[in-house]
């Protein structure tokens, strides 16, 4: 397996797509995978593909629905109705907009879907209260019980613990009386940060953890489907997030193939690991809806791969993989990944502005990006992808303060 820290740029645009898509992209890719059935950006009757969640029974659509920026419930129908019925939700998503607005739209509809939300057991430590934000979630959701329900955002740069937020004993108790009411079905956890591994290889050996879900994209962390691959064999599902590296959603024009766009290429490249379950991207349009469901189904081929190839070279130097190496040698302390993710949802997430803002408010104001502007920027030694941390800290406070102050 090849280390994408280790390879250099030159080498990696001079492979052939093919290679690459396997080399580069972390694990090997039959060659008939390479060759033909590419589809064009628009393909009548299409049909959506489903897999199994693990060992629940549930499946789930090979592109579900990312509800962080969901606020028309007609787009939420209209998901159902082109085959994307898995909805991702948190009760910490936009002040509860994102549940309601996943209620509102499945309501009528709640056995055709399968609904996931989360806990944030780091603000919430006493089982009652987990308990409390749970019929907040289900009234919101307007259901009586959730699919799944994962512990959210579990790692060290995320409230400052990580493991431990799955050895608290009051989480099992809340869990086991959800379910005992019928509230919940089955229950996972969640997690995008530098400790992932180490937080997921735990949490798949817990026998309650039945879904892991975990940023995984063709430029972000090949040890990922090792992982996959253990989960898999234990019945634990993984559903893959943040699987667009930077979710850009500008300058792309010059990403597109004759068969796909570069959003699809990249959800390809996610589904052609057969170990995960499915994917989930944030969605708040039906356009959105069109394009992606798209990637469900061919699969990946040489000039995906190319586009793939072109867009590393183009945009890796901007794109933060949150593994937060660089974070200990900034004098200021800051949380140089949840900004440029944060930056990310104002840029490049349609509808995400005002969300974005508030996330960047939260931050204390000593952890704010305007510490970077008379700074010598030492972290940058520290980030072996190469991202130009001060700039794209730059980048951030001008859009983020600007979007809320
Ligand atoms: S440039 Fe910003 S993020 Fe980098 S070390 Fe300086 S204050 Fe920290
Ligand atoms: S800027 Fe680089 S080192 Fe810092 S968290 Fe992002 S990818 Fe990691």
């Amino acid at each position: 397996m090849v280390d994408p820290k280790k390879i250099s740029r030159r080498k990696f645009l001079a492979r052939s797509a093919g290679a690459l898509a396997g080399a580069y992209l972390g694990f090997s890719i039959p060659k008939y995978l390479s060759y033909g059935f590419a589809h064009a950006g628009t393909f009548p009757g299409h049909r959506m593909r489903y897999r199994e969640l693990g060992k629940t029974g549930l499946k789930m659509p090979e592109v579900g629905f990312g509800g962080y920026p969901a606020r028309d419930p007609a787009v939420v129908e209209y998901a159902i109705d082109q085959g994307m019925t898995y909805f991702d939700t948190s009760d910490d998503y936009t002040n509860g907009v994102s549940e309601s607005t996943i209620g509102e739209g499945t309501k009528r509809r709640r056995d055709e879907v399968v609904i996931t939300t989360k806990w944030h057991p780091w603000s919430n430590t006493r089982a009652d209260e987990m308990l409390r934000t749970l019929d907040t979630s289900l009234k919101r959701l307007q259901t009586d019980h959730v699919d799944f329900l994962l512990v959210h955002q579990i790692g060290k740069a995320s409230g400052g613990e990580s493991i431990e937020r799955l050895e608290n004993s009051e989480l099992f108790k809340a869990i086991e009386t959800a379910k005992k009411q019928g509230k919940v079905r089955f229950t996972g956890a969640s997690g995008h940060d530098g400790d992932l591994m180490e937080v997921m290889n735990y949490a798949i050996e817990i026998p309650i953890i039945d879904l892991i879900l975990c940023r995984y994209s063709f430029m972000d962390y090949p040890a990922e489907p090792d992982l996959f691959r253990r989960a898999k064999e234990k019945g634990v599902a993984v559903v893959a997030m943040k699987t667009l590296a930077g979710a850009r959603g500008e300058n792309l024009a010059p990403f597109k193939s004759k068969h796909a766009t570069y959003k699809q290429a990249a959800l390809k490249w996610v589904l052609s690991n057969q170990d995960i379950s499915g994917l989930i991207i944030s969605i708040s349009s039906p356009e959105q809806v069109d394009e992606y469901k798209l990637a469900s189904g061919p699969v990946l081929t040489t000039a995906d791969s190319a586009l793939l190839a072109g867009y590393a070279d183009r945009f890796g130097s901007q794109h933060c993989r949150m593994c937060n190496e660089c974070e200990p040698s900034c004098p200021h302390d800051l949380k140089i990944a949840d900004t440029l993710r944060y930056s990310m949802y104002f840029h490049h997430y349609k509808g995400m502005q005002e969300e974005a803002g508030r996330l960047y408010a939260n931050l204390p104001s000593n952890a704010k990006a305007d510490a970077c502007l008379s700074c010598a920027a030492p972290c940058q030694e520290n980030c072996s992808y190469g991202v130009n941390i001060k700039r794209e800290m730059g980048r951030a406070r001008r859009g983020l303060s600007g979007a809320w102050i």
